[in-house]
Order: structure tokens, then sequence, then C-alpha cells
């Protein structure tokens, strides 16, 4: 570097941009950065916050480059992290610089919380003593530091009599670092009595933790079997260890349950993270992770890309949910990302659920995870009884969706006091509304989808884009009146259905659409807990994770609804579902029944969650998965080209298959129009990439993107690794 250069150095920063690489900066001198600080440096006419990252700078003269404006005041991101994102952009293909994206989402974070000012008592005593003056005194007692307002409301006084006190140094004026948002958890404060069973898993476990490594355990155990419990002696070791830990959860909604009894055992609540948390709150959530004030975070797949210090455990919970995977700019799937990050980060992962996606139970079984496993109900919790009602021998009346023999048990259910779910996976009235005079069907005007009809706002709905209109009363095609009928039934049309049949039962339709947002959904639920509703209708909000005390009936409206649409992965969808909401029913000791409606009593999803045998189902599952080459005997990614018209879509995907390089052991099919083949005025065409289980798929695919077409006009193309539905 020259001499007279006011720079000392380059430095490569990583920008949140779709960036393949970082860009060089310049470091004045006198700046002192490192791998991981945060920056701020210019782009463009604009100003972004970047990281420093690893590797030298390009060769380049530092007189030529832009400088680094600022070093934020924030702990830098750690090593392991910083691999991570690498990692996971190479993985899904996504510039880095997405990456990096996500990990940077709360900007006011990385300037230090500002210390607030307060006031502390000095050994002064006021010239006059007044009963106002007494009761703060005696508020102030202790010697804690007080803001100005707080201690004059806690002493039920106005602020000026503070002032008028500090005026004669009874109080001197100090600052007030930032509270922390959660107190610090405490591993011993309230050790459960472990059964014998769940004893074993929690050693299991805790080993894994002391052992300090990376590992993977599946932990496995029907619903109500207390793996909560069990892993929780895995973040005790770690937090005694003081590692700092990640406990992802699937579902926003049911986390306020679980942050009460993760305090109940720590005495604590976690650091909470997902997408409804305050703008404020996010800040202070990432800042104090980062300074590792925060101990545990409790939150949504987003919490993989927070700031850890020092973290030695992510536990993945409902690890086969469907929730973990991303399906916007970045694709990925946290549970197997969280898998990555325990690797980089040499900790232990624990997966736990009572329905194991298939890929992990073949990580179980051949020896690539530990297997903990747990049998039975906790104490003497019995799982329901479960029977498939058969509807073609015992179908409902016409124009009802509820077999008689439901109908009777609900009923029954309802004398005893107890609670009833009835489980349809549909939000609105009816999925499909057409003329009975000339066959019209209502669609979406921009999606290849039907709309739904909502009966409680008097809409239509497409549930892809939100389109919404009014119901009409005539038939646009030919204009008669009233002949318009709803085709099938949502939650809404078994709660009309339910309603006339027990007009004295207390009903709650709980889906998402309905509720609102999650306050209103934390107090549903608090509310169908204390038992303030008898017969509760819902979508999967209700399927997962709560417990309901005095629920004793499961009644699944459709059961054969998800096995319709001729994925592969459905069957395993199913059972997963179907075991979750059964699972709902008996959670204490009480006699609990479930019925699942079906027209397929001998499909083999049936056939095991009634006789309770999940392992036929697994060793089905896993056997025609093997035979197909599905995964995880194989790999599989979608490259989803999207575009305004059908036809450039099309054109796109098909130069793409064609510049697919060669190779023995992947292939390619489509395209073919995409699942939901128009969304939101767009037309989507899939190609399907299959390999083997060793095989490069993102270098195949790699090559295949550089070898094609540039995206042009209004083509789009993501690529989707391990995609979900296939
Ligand atoms: P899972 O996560 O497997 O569904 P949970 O951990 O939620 O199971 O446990 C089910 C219920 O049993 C919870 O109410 C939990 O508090 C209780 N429970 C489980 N194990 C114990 C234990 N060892 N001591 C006390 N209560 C327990
Ligand atoms: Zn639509």
């Amino acid at each position: 570097m020259s001499k007279d250069s006011p720079f000392d150095a380059a430095a490569p920063v990583l920008v949140p941009m779709p960036a393949e690489r970082p860009y060089t900066y310049a470091v004045p001198s006198g700046m002192r950065v490192v791998p991981g600080s945060i920056v701020r440096v210019p782009l463009g006419p604009r100003q972004v916050a970047g990281i420093v990252w690893d590797g030298g700078a390009d060769a380049v003269d530092a007189r030529k480059l832009r400088p680094i404006e600022e070093v934020f005041d924030c702990p830098p991101i750690a090593g392991p992290m910083r691999r991570f994102v690498d990692w996971v952009a190479h993985y899904t293909l996504s510039a880095p610089g997405m990456v990096a994206r996500m990990l940077l989402r709360a900007p006011e974070a990385f300037d230090p919380e500002p210390w607030t000012e307060g006031i502390v008592r000095t050994d002064a005593l006021p010239d006059r003593m007044t009963a106002a003056r007494a009761r703060v005194l005696e508020a102030a007692d202790g010697g804690l530091a007080w803001t100005r307002t707080g201690l004059a409301h806690a002493a039920g006084v106005s602020s000026t009599v503070i002032d008028g006190l500090k005026a004669q140094g009874v109080f001197e004026t100090v600052m007030i670092p930032p509270r922390p948002v959660v107190a610090a958890p405490d591993p011993a404060y309230a050790q459960p009595q472990l059964a014998p069973d769940q004893q074993v898993a929690a050693d299991m476990l805790r080993a894994g933790v002391a052992a300090d490594g990376f590992g993977v355990t599946l932990l496995d155990g029907v619903t109500g079997s207390g793996k909560t419990e069990v892993y929780f002696e895995a973040v005790a070791e770690a937090l005694e260890k003081g590692r700092q830990v990640l406990i992802l959860l699937p579902e926003i909604a049911l986390t306020h349950a679980f942050l009460e009894r993760f305090q109940d055992r720590f005495g604590a609540k976690p650091g909470e993270w997902h997408s409804d948390l305050a703008p404020r709150m996010r800040e202070k959530v990432w800042r104090q992770v980062a300074e590792g004030t925060v101990r545990v975070v409790a939150g949504a797949r987003s919490a993989l890309f927070l700031p850890f210090r020092e973290l030695g455990l992510i536990v993945v919970d409902e690890e086969h949910d469907p929730a973990y995977k991303q399906e916007d700019r970045v694709f990925y799937n946290a549970r197997d990302m969280a898998v990555v990050r325990g690797h980089l980060g040499g900790f232990p992962v624990v997966l736990s659920s009572a329905t194991p996606s298939v890929e992990s139970r073949v990580n179980a079984t051949r020896g690539r995870y530990r297997h903990a496993v747990l049998s039975g109900r906790f104490a003497e919790a019995a799982l329901p009884d479960l029977k498939a009602v058969d509807m073609r021998r015992a179908p409902p009346a016409k124009g009802s969706f509820l077999s008689p023999l439901l109908t009777e048990q609900i009923g029954a259910t309802l004398e005893k006091g107890e609670q009833s779910l009835l489980f349809l996976n549909r939000r609105g009235y009816a999925p499909l509304t057409l003329c009975r005079v000339c066959g019209h069907r209502f669609g979406c005007p921009v999606c290849s989808a039907w709309l739904v009809e909502h009966r409680f706002r008097g809409q239509l709905v497409c549930h892809h884009c939100g389109h919404a209109e009014k119901r009409p009363e005539a038939c646009p095609e030919c204009g008669t009146f009233d002949h318009l009928a709803a085709c099938g039934p949502g939650v809404e049309r078994i709660a009309e259905e339910v309603v006339a049949t027990f007009p004295e039962a207390r009903t709650i339709v709980l889906s998402s659409d309905i509720v609102g947002g999650v306050r209103r959904l934390r107090l549903e639920l608090e509310a169908i807990a204390k038992g303030d509703a008898d017969i509760v209708i819902g979508t999967q909000l209700v399927a997962k994770g709560h417990n309901f005390p005095n629920m004793t009936l499961v009644g699944v409206v459709d059961a054969d609804l998800g096995l319709a649409n001729g994925d592969p992965r459905a069957a395993e969808r199913t059972f997963q579902l179907l075991s979750q909401v059964t699972g709902r029913a008996g959670r204490t000791g009480k006699k609990s029944h479930g019925l699942l409606q079906t027209y397929q009593p001998d499909h083999p999803v049936m056939q095991a969650i009634v006789s309770g045998n999940a392992e036929s189902f697994y060793a089905r599952e896993i056997a025609e998965r093997e035979r197909a080459g599905l995964p995880p005997f194989g790999r599989l990614a979608g490259v989803i080209v999207s575009a305004a018209t059908r036809a450039e879509a099309e054109g796109h995907a098909r130069a793409l298959r064609r510049a697919a390089p060669e190779a023995a052991d992947i292939f390619v099919l489509g395209p073919a129009e995409a699942p939901l083949a128009l969304v939101a005025g767009r037309h989507r065409f899939r190609l399907l990439v299959q390999g083997e289980r060793r095989s490069d798929m993102q270098a195949f695919v790699r090559a295949m993107l550089a070898n094609g077409p540039k995206q042009r006009g209004s083509v789009r193309v993501q690529v989707d690794i391990d995609p979900q539905s296939f």
C-alpha cells in the first residue's frame, strides 16, 4: 500500500444484497475491524450495514476503494455463524448476501442500547420531613437506582417531590444500564422427578451436551410422553456449562404456553423470537443474544440466524413440521440447517417429535443419529381409543357432514361435561361454489384455484393470493338468482351443523382467518384449556402442541383430505397430522376417544393410526421411498420458473432443461406445470431434478442455470433444494 494512502488496508464486507461475494472496502487508518465486525458502508447512493467477512480482500488499490464509514459498537458475528451463512448460501444456491440479510434483520440493534438517567439515594437527609417525603425514602430504601417517574409512581407522590429531594442532595443522578429482556434461567430451579424411561432419555441427552461436540439425537415419543420435560434436562446441562441454547418451535401460537412452562422449570422466561415481535423488542433480543445476556431463545425458524456468541445446544421441537421450511427468497429447512449449525459449532442437536419425519427416522435407524425413545404417556394419561368411521357404510344424513356415530359421541361427551374437538383442515364455509343451473364454478381470476366461501364475511376468497369478492346472489354466467350451491364443508359449515344439533353447547371455531391476531388466539386457547367451551371446531391451528385437560373426544371430519393431492409425501403428512390431532384427547386420566371419518378405512395411514402401530407405517413408507429412490434415499431439487405469461414461463423452463449438464447419476423431470400453476397472476412451471444420495445436486443445478438463458423480462427462477412436496 502506498505511503500517502489515508487507508491502512482493505477488507471484504458482505452486504445484505443479492451479492455473490463480499465487496472490498478500504479500512481508514486507525479503524480496527476483525472478521465478524458489523460495519456501515456506502453502497451506490445508500449506506448499509454489512459484515466484515473472512478471507483476504481482493488485491486492488485501496485508494480507489470506498471506505468503511463506521464500525458499530456491537459484538462481532462469531466464526461458526459466518461459516453457517456461507454454508447455507452454498447449499440453497442463494447469494451469501441474501443469507447475511436474514442475520442483519434488526438494524437498530447494531448501536448499543442507550442507558437511562436515574437517581440513587445518598447519605444526606432532607431538611424537613413530610409524609410524602417519608414515603419516597421508604420506597427508595435498599439503595437501588430508580428512574425519577418510577420512584414517584412507587411512592405515590408527584415527581416534584423527588425533584425537591434531589435539590437537597438526598438523591444523586446515576446512569442505569438497559434492562435484560429476560432474567437468567436457573438450571436447578425446579428439577422434575422423571419416570424411569424419561430418565434414560434425559441422561442420554445430558451426556451428549456434557461430551462437548457435535451429535444429533432423535427424541421420539408419543404425544404426552414428556419429551419437553426430557429435553429441558439437556437445556439445563448446556446452561450449567455456560452455553447459550436455541429451542426452535414451529408455530408462534404455541409459544405462550411454552414460555410459561419454561418459566416453571427454569424460573425465568426464555427470549422470544418470531415475526410478530414488536420492533423494539426485536432489537433488544437481537442485541442481548449477541452480547450473551439472553441465554435461551425460543423461536421460529428465523431464530437460527440470531448472532449467538456461545451457542451450545439446539432443540428442534416437532421436527417433522412443514412450518420449518421457508419457501421465500432463501429456500431452507430450519430442521436440516439446525443440524448443520450444530456441526459447524461443534455442539449437539436434539430433534424432538411424536411423529418424526421419515428422514430423521431413517437417520436414527441407520445409526447416523442417536435414538431416544419414550414409549408411553406420562403417569396415568392414556392414549385415546381410536376408531375409523367407514363413511361408505354409515353416511351422514343429506346436507350433513357428521356421521350418526360422531354426532352421538359429541352428545355423550357433552352430557359428561367434557370437551370435543372437531378437526377439519379447511378454512371458510365451503371450498367450492357452483351454479346449479349452468354449472359455473367460481375461480380466482389470477390463480388456478377455486374461491372459498367465507360466510361470516359474506365473501368468496382465494386462499393463495387473498383475492376476495362479495358473494353474489345471481350467477355471473347465466344470471339465475338463488341457485348457487356451496360444495363440501369448511370449518364454518361444520360449526353451522353443530350449532343446529347442539344449540345449548358452547361452540368455538378456531381458524387463522377468524381468530385474527396471535393474542386473540392465545386467549381462545386459554379459554378452551380452562373449560370455557364444549365443542371446538378447528383447522390445524388446534392440532399441535396444546394441552386441553378436559378434552376427551376428537373427531376428524375428513381424514382423507390430505391424501388426495397425489404428493408422495401426502401419506407421511397425513399420518403426522392425524396423530397430532388425535393426540389432543386424553391428556389427563379420563377415558378418551378419537373418530376418523374416512372413505378409505383400509388405507395404510388409517390402519396405522387406528391400531396405534406407527412402526408399521414407517416401515412401509421407508421401504417405498427406498424403492422409488426418493428422499432420504435419493435427492431432489425443484427449479421453479415463473413469468407473466404461460409461454414465457414454459419457454424458459424448457431452455433450462436443455442446458442441463450430462450426468450419470442425476436426471431432470419436466418441465411440468407447478402444483399451483398460476399464483397471483404469475404462471409457474417446475423442473424436478432427481439424484442419488451422494449426488452433487448443487453443482448440477448451478451448471444448468449458468448454461441456460439469462433471466429476462418477467421471468424469475427459484431453486428449492429438498422440496417439501414433490
Ligand atoms: P410431550 O412433549 O411428549 O407431548 P410433555 O412434555 O408435554 O409431553 O408432557 C405431557 C404432560 O405430562 C405435561 O403436562 C407435563 O408437564 C407432564 N409431565 C411429563 N413428564 C413429567 C414428569 N416427569 N413430572 C411431572 N410432570 C410430567
Ligand atoms: Zn388467487
